[in-house]
């Protein structure tokens, strides 16, 4: 295997905040180890127009408490065809990249898996993506700030849900994934979370209802993952009208802003370590892998395992918010 000299960085897909603690992780351990670093502008995309430009350590200073990406991210279809990533792969060579660090969600990796088979390309994947939905890692960058922008947000509903009676659908990101609906309703006290892992052969918004979640209370707020099999929010919203008429419910989708902002220290210190450990992957020859924590030690997940979906939001969590909205 060909020296290292050189490694290429690149954010790709959502923006999570915490993308620049990674960035400036993955710099200054590769500037530490006498690599030279190229930032790759807005993920594959930069990789094929060439907008590629070189880093120093002070290209990363000032970063790690900003949100979003300083390389900017995109989503970049032309990277899913073949001649698109040829023309990636000759903008590299022409750079001299010998290896790179990806970060983003599922999408990116599955682009790195395919690029690294392509061409045999050293490339280390960073789990970066507010969804939480990377196997390989017990949190993904950006999870940790997402869920606390919820908390706070959820806090304010509670004081208008309370004074009005009413019962509250917010809903959340996680397209394939409940964690953000989940660890957010028991975090604010939610009476309920609706989430795609639970709704299988299952209905639960009738659930709620046949459970009488509202016997003594004064409002109640369930937070909704966006995904289709759940009918977000709006379609929740919806059925209460048709099927419930006796409620009275309002809908917040919290959108976007779920990704901006400030991220917490946990996020600025997962991605900081998983940043360093990238580039201590690729010296240990590592390949093809993506670089998370489980139980506080670095671990890495080759590719395929890691979308491997394998992971799941924990059952005896559903059963908690239950439990506690009694
Ligand atoms: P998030 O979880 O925040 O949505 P993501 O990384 O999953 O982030 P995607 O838009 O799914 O976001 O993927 C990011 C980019 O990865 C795509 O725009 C594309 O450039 C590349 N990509 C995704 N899937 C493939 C694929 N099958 N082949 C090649 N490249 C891919």
């Amino acid at each position: 295997m060909a020296t290292i000299k050189c490694i290429g960085i690149l954010t790709s897909g959502g923006d999570a905040p915490g993308m620049n603690a990674a960035i400036r992780a993955v710099t200054r351990t590769a500037r530490f180890n006498g690599w030279s670093v190229k930032g790759i502008m807005r993920g594959y995309k930069g990789l094929i127009t060439g907008e590629i430009i070189e880093f120093h350590s002070n290209s990363v200073s000032n970063i790690i408490q900003r949100g979003g990406t300083i390389l900017k991210t995109a989503r970049c279809n032309e990277f899913k065809t073949a001649e698109g990533r040829e023309t990636a792969f000759q903008n590299m060579k022409k750079e001299g990249i010998d290896a790179l660090v990806v970060i983003g969600g599922d999408g990116t990796i599955t682009g790195a898996k395919i690029f690294a088979e392509e061409f045999d390309i050293p490339i280390v994947g960073l789990p970066g993506t507010i969804d939480n939905d990377l196997s390989g890692t017990d949190t993904t960058i950006g999870y940790d700030t997402a869920l606390n922008t919820i908390v706070d947000a959820v806090d304010k509903l509670r004081d208008t849900a309370t004074s009005h009676e009413r019962l509250f659908f917010v809903e959340v990101m996680g397209h394939t994934a409940g964690y953000l609906a989940l660890n957010g309703a028991i975090a604010t006290g939610a009476e309920a979370a609706i989430i795609p892992e639970a709704e299988t052969g299952n209905d639960q918004l009738k659930a709620l209802i046949d459970n009488g979640f509202r016997k003594s209370k004064n409002s109640a707020i369930v937070l909704v993952a966006e995904n289709p099999a759940t009918g977000g929010a709006i379609g929740l919203a919806k059925r209460v009208e048709e099927e419930y008429p006796q409620y009275d419910a309002r809908v917040t989708i919290l959108g976007h802003l779920q990704r901006g902002g400030s991220p917490t220290a946990a996020d600025r210190i997962l991605a900081s370590r998983l940043g360093a450990a990238a580039i201590e992957a690729l010296k240990e020859g590592q390949r093809n892998i993506m670089v998370g924590i489980k139980n506080g030690e670095i671990t890495y997940t080759p590719f395929c395992q890691a979308l491997s979906h394998t992971k799941t939001v924990k059952q005896s969590n559903i059963e908690l918010v239950k439990i506690l909205s009694i």
